[in-house]
């Protein structure tokens, strides 16, 4: 334990962002001294690749880690020191640690993401997961759906090469479940045939509302999952839920990743539910 945390957020277009408000409520439960900085690159009129000199930074100024988000999750891998394996094999990091002047690496998402579906989607069938959006936030999904033994995931993107892409690294880690990238002609098909619908695309957020795909296509009895968590109740889950679809917000995967990063942070214990508390009050 330190005697103050000092700790950041890297990314672009962070200002309004909850994550501080999350780390130090909880940090002062725990009667931690913790302050948490927000470093916006457009406000800093930085570019994503000066990310490698705001941590050298960070690091000479004592912080003792920093969150990473878009766009910079893929730029700091090459940045570290040293890798967490799960950072390594999901390819993002949002999380690094100054640990003696090294710069560890983490991924906290796929954590928040998977503790989310076990408390928040109890006796959830993975037969057969179909994720829409294959970016950043995507790839922890995929990673955290799959360490949860999905037996058959099938990936989507208007970006085709980036479900391909993601469909092959997924592969290398899974070599033993099905992993299929999925072209816009099939999406349908894969939507409908689906136990469990994964959203992990920017539709749905405050000034960019919208539904990725069409809800009535999801069959009765499975499960609707979105990333978004601003608003809590995007329209894709608002539908779902009205369609009588078991439902996760992105809720529990931002109060999961903060808690995450927070226990690796500082090696104490947060409280989960009153960070969740927290975080759905404010
Ligand atoms: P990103 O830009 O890295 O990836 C988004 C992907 O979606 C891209 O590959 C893009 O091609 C694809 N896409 C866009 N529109 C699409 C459509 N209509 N159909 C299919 N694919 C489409 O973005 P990201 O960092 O992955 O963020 C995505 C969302 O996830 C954002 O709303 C972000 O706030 C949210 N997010 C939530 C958490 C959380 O903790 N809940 C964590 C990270 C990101």
């Amino acid at each position: 334990t330190r005697a103050h945390y000092l700790v950041g957020l890297i990314g672009e277009g962070i200002t309004a962002s909850l994550t501080p408000l999350m780390h130090e409520a909880e940090a002062a439960a725990l009667g931690l001294e913790y302050e948490y900085r927000i470093l916006d690159l457009i406000q800093l009129r930085k570019r994503p690749e000066d990310v490698g000199a705001l941590l050298a930074e960070a690091n000479r100024l004592g912080y003792a880690a920093m969150n990473i988000t878009h766009p910079c999750k893929r730029l700091v891998l090459d940045l570290v020191d040293e890798l967490d394996p799960d950072a390594e094999r999901l390819g993002a990091v949002n999380l690094v640690v100054f640990e003696a002047g090294r710069l560890i690496g983490y991924n906290t998402d796929w954590m928040g993401y998977r503790d989310g579906l076990i408390a928040g989607l109890p006796g959830a069938s993975f037969e057969r997961v179909v994720q829409v959006g294959c970016g950043g936030a995507g790839a922890a999904t995929a990673y955290a759906l799959l360490s949860c033994g999905a037996a058959r995931l099938d990936l989507c993107d208007v970006d085709r090469t980036r479900a391909e892409e993601l469909s092959e690294r997924m592969r290398s880690h899974f070599p033993t479940q099905t992993i299929a990238p999925v072209g816009a002609e099939g999406v349908a098909a894969a939507i409908s045939r689906a136990t469990g619908v994964v959203h992990a695309t920017p539709l749905g957020m405050l000034h960019n509302p919208g539904v990725a795909f069409d809800v009535s296509l999801i069959s009765k009895g499975s499960w609707v999952s979105d990333v978004v968590y601003r608003p809590l109740e995007t329209e894709l889950i608002r539908r779902a839920a009205r369609q009588g679809h078991p439902v996760l917000d992105g809720g529990r995967m931002a109060v999961g990743q903060a808690y995450a990063s927070l226990q690796i942070i500082t090696g104490e214990q947060p409280d989960r539910d009153r960070m969740e508390r927290h975080f759905r009050a404010l």
